[in-house]
């Protein structure tokens, strides 16, 4: 059977480029970074030599880059390490990743902060001016993702940073850039930002490892403790091939941008083809503010989960909402913040495209949706 993977936004297949740089630092060159021997040196070698490609990338000081596990750990080291007082008050928005979404909670119900949760339209946007007259005495974090992993939408981060600055200077601005980081500019100078999350397996790099960027002079704390490995911020010895491999797959997005103009075009022929041939269908989320490789799609009367299986028994796989929410029975929180009903949530598909990603493969989806959706409506309970 046919194997058409249309969920890069779960998770990216490793590139070769990525797999070679890693090898060595899984198999002959296995010492600790931190020990002071050949062994020890040739794996500190690799960690700063990926740091110094991801502080170029991000156009910043090496360090500045700090390694973690996942962008998951990224994003609560972001969000827990700035907050050391009661009195403390942090803007979000509610779509955000439950990554950022979660901390934040959890210290609200532990009464450690307060948290203002920004709407967006229905489009999937957040305004400067909303930040803005959010923002109190007593914020001190502000943390707005770069583009959303559901719909791909991208919000104004360099014009959200420039308004939180003329506000108060001091107020800490951070973004998760995991989505972002294949197909948007992450110089944190342009971006304003004093904090931004990079995922390793979202860019065709290696599972299980992230990086987090923290300006210089930014007060913020180890939520975990036990070393000095990465200044004493991230303590834990280095999975010395994962950051290889994180480097080695920032070096490759350069050549992937040249492409981007490619996949908007497949993305396009996919989105377009399925709203055009299949009635009562619709895109979540801004067309014009969207990353190159996503499309979002509501189908009237179908269960997500339906049509999920059902392409998967043709080889196609994608997603309904994100990864992590696939699985429960809550419709998902960015696209009832759209306002969706249950039933146009429960109904959607995430389909994100990639590098490898090819015409043939548009095709045969564009060709087995029609009939699988037309299925599903004779025999669906809700109409
Ligand atoms: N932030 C966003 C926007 C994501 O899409 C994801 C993964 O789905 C994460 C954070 C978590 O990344 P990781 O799997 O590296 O923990």
């Amino acid at each position: 059977m046919k194997q058409v993977y249309l969920d890069y936004a779960a998770t990216t297949p490793q590139s070769i480029e990525v797999a070679k740089a890693m090898k060595p630092y899984s198999g002959k060159f296995y010492g600790n970074a931190s020990s002071l021997h050949q062994f020890g040196q040739r794996a500190h070698e690799a960690v700063e030599m990926s740091r110094q490609n991801i502080a170029k990338f991000f156009n910043c000081f090496a360090a500045e880059v700090f390694f973690t596990g996942s962008a998951t750990e990224a994003d609560n080291l972001a969000i827990l390490g700035v907050i050391k007082n009661s009195k403390y008050h942090v803007v979000t928005s509610i779509i955000e990743h439950p990554a950022v979404l979660e901390p934040i909670k959890h210290l609200e119900k532990l009464g450690e902060i307060e948290a203002t949760y920004l709407s967006v339209d229905k489009n999937g946007l957040i305004t400067p001016e909303q930040v803005e007259k959010a923002i109190r005495p007593n914020t001190v974090l502000i943390s707005i993702m770069y583009a959303n992993n559901e719909i791909g939408v991208i919000q104004p981060i360099a014009e959200i940073g420039k308004t939180i600055k003329a506000v108060n200077q001091k107020i800490i601005f951070h973004t998760d850039a995991v989505q972002a980081a294949n197909y948007l500019d992450c110089d944190v100078q342009k971006l304003g930002v004093d904090l931004l999350t990079l995922s390793g397996h979202k860019i065709y790099g290696p599972k299980g490892v992230g990086a987090l960027y923290v300006k210089k002079g930014v007060a913020i704390e180890p939520i975990m403790f036990g070393g000095h490995q990465e200044q004493g911020l991230r303590p834990g010895t280095e999975n010395v091939a994962a950051i290889a491999g994180l480097g080695e797959a920032i070096e490759q997005i350069k050549n992937e941008k040249r492409k981007m103009k490619n996949l908007e075009k497949l993305r396009d022929r996919l989105a377009d083809g399925i709203l055009k041939n299949i009635p009562k269908t619709s895109l979540n989320g801004s067309r014009d503010h969207r990353l190159p490789n996503n499309a979002n799609i509501s189908f009237a009367g179908v269960e997500g989960e339906s049509i999920l299986m059902a392409l998967d028994q043709k080889g196609i796989a994608v997603s309904t909402g994100s990864a992590c929410a696939s699985g429960s029975l809550e419709p998902s929180h960015v696209l009832m913040a759209l306002g969706l009903s249950h039933q146009q949530a429960h109904g959607s598909i995430r389909f994100s495209l990639g590098k490898y990603t090819t015409q043939e493969e548009i095709n045969y989806t564009l060709k087995v949706l029609p009939d699988i959706i037309k299925r599903l409506r004779a025999i669906s309970p809700l109409k």
